[in-house]
């Protein structure tokens, strides 16, 4: 047997094509949706992610504004940076890219963005809202996920889903988002603090790696059948690749592609899900500023 390969990278391509009706809409409107894009330091994934979603948003029509601020870059700076994009009128979305330098309080930073902004769905505000199923931004992997797994038809009405990773931006709004009562799922989530995570994982029909460990799930883990979905981006050492390493996910693809019902690649699986999200949010950011609501 062997999985169906989940294509993030199609699936991605159909909701693009979807979304430049809204951006015909906002053309309509005389508006052009645009996101603000802060990046702090020169970390090279954090560059490269960046560069991405740019691309992305010119591709589909929405106008980023990049700033760029040195690594020692003070607080107060990017909270006045943040409140200039909070009062422009052609800035609808705001993306910070995190991880940000040590000195700075991320939570400050996050918080100080007006929600009707927040794009990726970071601030207290919106995962609020999330949590009780009111309109709010979802943050764009777990969004991207749930996409996935419905437009792929996976079964997801009374299955057993495992999430293996509790972080803020991706485990836990994704853990929330399955249990919500319109998709079903019953949801363990795994942590550092698990005991035997390999039988909680042998027990779910639907897997979510999302740890950030190479080959944190092997294939002894996996129930046959299962769905799984690789959350992880990690850059492992390759000495015959041109940029010294190779990307690749935390589950062990090869091997569980022969005995998974679906999985997904790493690249071309979760990641073009999670910008096109970033896109998504943005255009609804622009159709709800844009209609006065
Ligand atoms: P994170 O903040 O570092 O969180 C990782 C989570 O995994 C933590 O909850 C941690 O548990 C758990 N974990 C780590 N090692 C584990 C182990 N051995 N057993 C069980 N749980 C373990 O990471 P993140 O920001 O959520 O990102 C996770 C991964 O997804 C990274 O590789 C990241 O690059 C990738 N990612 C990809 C996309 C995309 O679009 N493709 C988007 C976002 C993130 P504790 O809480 O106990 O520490």
């Amino acid at each position: 047997m062997s999985a169906i390969l989940i294509d993030g990278k199609k699936i991605a391509e159909e909701i693009r094509a979807e979304l430049t009706r809204k951006i015909a809409t906002l053309a309509g409107r005389g508006v052009v949706p645009g996101l603000a894009v802060i990046l702090v330091g020169d970390n090279p994934a954090s560059v490269s992610y960046v560069t991405g979603k740019e691309k992305a948003c010119a591709e589909i029509g929405i106008q980023s504004f990049e700033t760029r601020f040195p690594e020692d870059v003070s607080e107060a700076r990017l909270l006045d940076k943040i409140a200039e994009c909070n009062r422009d009128p052609s800035v609808h979305g705001i993306l910070i890219q995190l991880p940000l330098p040590g000195h700075i309080d991320e939570r400050r930073v996050i918080g100080a963005i007006d929600p009707a902004k927040d794009v990726d769905g970071f601030t207290p505000i919106n995962l609020g809202r999330m949590l009780l199923e009111e309109p709010c931004y979802v943050p764009c992997t777990p969004l991207g996920i749930i996409e996935m797994l419905t437009r792929s038809d996976v079964p997801l009405n009374g299955a057993n889903a495992v999430v293996v990773g509790r972080s803020n931006i991706v485990g836990k709004p994704l853990a929330n988002l399955l249990i919500r009562k319109s998709i079903n799922a019953t949801v363990t989530v795994c942590h550092t603090g698990t005991k035997d995570l390999a039988s909680k994982v042998k027990a779910a029909d639907i897997v979510i790696a999302c740890a950030g460990r190479p080959g944190l799930v092997s294939a002894d883990m996996i129930k046959p059948g299962a769905c799984v979905i690789d959350v992880g981006v990690n850059r492992v050492p390759d000495a015959t690749k041109k940029k010294g390493y190779r990307l690749c996910g935390d589950v062990d693809f090869d091997a569980i592609e022969k005995i998974a019902g679906w999985i997904t690649p790493v690249p071309g699986g979760v990641g073009p899900m999670t910008i096109t999200m970033l896109l998504s949010n943005t255009i609804d950011a622009a159709l709800r500023i844009s209609s006065g609501k």
